[in-house]
């Protein structure tokens, strides 16, 4: 009997995390596990506002993908997803086409700008190793031009950050610790640059526990970090962003450098894919299968799951995808079986938001916790991210160890 195929789109946190579990439980005979993946790394999303405010080493974010994969059991295909049609179960790469008897879709997060004008021209977005550099790359190009130029333009030195969601704060964390070395290193006065954060809520990690965020907020400021809050970014230009403070009012804030954290969207291939999707993502069965089709489940960021008790969605997050993934690869091989699928129930740990590298805040198993305290236990998430995909050699090599 033909082997059944087991293709995994994206070697991100849910598709790797299927992966290694399949790897594990199924042996070389069971069946033939394809995973694609357009880089032959991975990369720590949940790392990415380290990468781009320039306080960690873009290649210490990513790891080879054959460090964690076992070759006999599974194929890496390099290759970018072009299209997935889940009606006729082809899915076209640059690879070539590639067909499949059980589908997971694990293609991750785009940045989502709500169509407002000119922020896919004008902004940066923290997506991915590449976007990183980018972005760390320019603000770098922004502080030596103003050195060199002879009629300093100081809004060169301003940087915006649109969205004061986990995103936005974490990367102004980074920043706000990054500043005073880009400062000493270009010859900057500190009181030249301006970080600005705006917020279309009127409030700071909107939903978070109100004193973590007073916390987080002041702690930002301490550091010089500006907040403009329930001020809409409604355009961003070449020159910096409109934003909206008042009912027909509206302010111009120039700057140097833009970067939009204001949410997330699915992968867009999604809707294209035949399966039925809202801002590309999939409100997904309870055993993580799209709807009608029996074949196809969808993990992490393109999957939609409601948390009834709370009537409201899931946030789409790593701790989640990573879950996901172990439950997609169980179900897949009941489904293989002949045996029920289980229903998948997130086990939400908690929520540590960083403040830089020595100050977080966060709530773990209901219990409230701020600076150093909060931090030691972000990077014992970090690391306990890399122990479940690679075990501990991974940890070793890519692990985060400056704890206290
Ligand atoms: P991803 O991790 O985005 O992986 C998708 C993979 O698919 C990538 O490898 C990508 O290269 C690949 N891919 C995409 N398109 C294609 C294509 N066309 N062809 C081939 N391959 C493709 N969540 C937390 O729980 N805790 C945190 O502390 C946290 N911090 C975060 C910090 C930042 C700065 C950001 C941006 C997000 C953070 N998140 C955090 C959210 C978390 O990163 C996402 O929820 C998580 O990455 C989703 O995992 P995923 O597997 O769905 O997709
Ligand atoms: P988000 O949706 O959580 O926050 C986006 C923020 O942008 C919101 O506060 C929103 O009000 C604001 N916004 C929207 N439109 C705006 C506009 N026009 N102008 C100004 N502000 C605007 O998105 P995110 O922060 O990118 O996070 C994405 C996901 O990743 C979330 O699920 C989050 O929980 C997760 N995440 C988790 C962590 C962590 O656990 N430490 C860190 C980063 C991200």
């Amino acid at each position: 009997m033909k082997k059944p195929t087991i293709l995994v789109l994206g070697a991100g946190y849910g598709g790797l995390m299927t992966v290694v579990n399949l790897q594990k439980k199924l042996g070389v005979d069971d069946a033939e596990v394809i995973l694609v993946n357009k880089n032959d790394y991975h990369y720590e999303s949940t790392w990415l506002h380290e990468a781009s405010a320039g306080t960690l080493r873009p290649d210490q974010v990513r790891y080879d993908i054959k460090d964690v994969i076992k070759s006999d059991r599974v194929k890496f295909v390099k290759a970018t997803v072009e299209n997935i049609d889940v009606n006729s179960k082809k899915v076209a790469t640059t690879a070539g086409d590639l067909t499949y008897d059980y589908l997971v879709i694990a293609l991750g997060f785009e940045g989502e700008t709500f169509g407002i004008e000119g922020l896919d021209k004008y902004a940066f977005s923290i997506a991915n190793v590449n976007a990183a550099r980018q972005i760390r790359d320019h603000i770098h190009y922004q502080f030596s031009t103003w050195s060199l130029e002879e009629e300093r333009d100081d809004s060169r030195l301003t940087i915006v950050v649109g969205g004061a969601g986990f995103t936005g704060i974490e990367f102004l964390g980074e920043l706000a610790n990054r500043i005073p070395e880009l400062c000493a290193e270009y010859d900057v006065p500190r009181e030249k640059v301006r970080v600005i954060c705006v917020e279309a809520s009127p409030m700071v990690l909107p939903g978070f526990d109100p004193e973590l965020v007073d916390y987080a907020k002041a702690q930002l400021q301490s550091k010089g970090v500006e907040f403009s809050i329930g001020t809409p970014v409604v355009q961003a230009t070449p020159e910096g962003v409109k934003i909206k403070t008042g009912e027909e009012e509206f302010d111009f804030i120039k700057a140097g450098t833009v970067v939009w954290a204001a949410g997330v969207r699915g992968n867009s291939l999604i809707e294209t894919s035949g399966i039925e999707s809202n801002r590309a993502r999939v409100r997904v069965e309870k055993d993580l299968r799209a709807p009608n089709f029996n074949d196809v489940f969808i993990v992490g960021d393109c999957s939609f799951m409601i948390n009834e008790e709370a009537n409201r969605p899931y946030p789409p997050t790593a701790q989640i995808a990573m879950q996901q993934g172990e439950v997609a690869a169980e179900n897949i091989i009941a489904l293989m079986n002949g045996r029920e699928t289980k229903t998948f129930v997130p086990d939400i740990k908690g929520t540590v938001c960083s403040l830089g590298d020595e100050d977080a805040v966060g709530v773990v198993y209901g219990k409230k916790l701020t600076g150093k305290k909060a931090s030691f236990m972000k990077k014992v998430i970090d690391n306990r991210a890399l122990l479940m995909v690679g075990g501990p050699s991974l940890v070793l090599k890519k692990g985060k160890f400056n704890l206290l």
